[in-house]
């Protein structure tokens, strides 16, 4: 049984372009989220579900770009 599961972001991994994400099946709201593509660090999982909310547009970049330039 795997640990982690993928879902689809609106808004594309800086890194590699890919908008399939990694979490742990958790989903704790402070679980990493990584790139499934590249494996780098996107977001927590608690940013993942407000860009989910939100869906694609300025607001979602920006709040991605803000998580990736914190880091984990
Ligand atoms: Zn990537």
């Amino acid at each position: 049984m795997s640990l982690s599961e993928d879902f689809r972001l609106p808004v594309a991994c800086p890194a590699c372009g890919s908008h399939l994400m990694r979490v742990s099946r958790v989903r704790n709201p402070d679980d990493r989220v990584h790139c499934a593509s590249c494996q780098r660090f996107v977001c927590l999982y608690h940013e993942a579900q407000t860009v989910l909310q939100k869906g694609p547009g300025s607001d979602s970049e920006a709040l991605i770009e803000a998580a990736v330039n914190r880091g984990p």
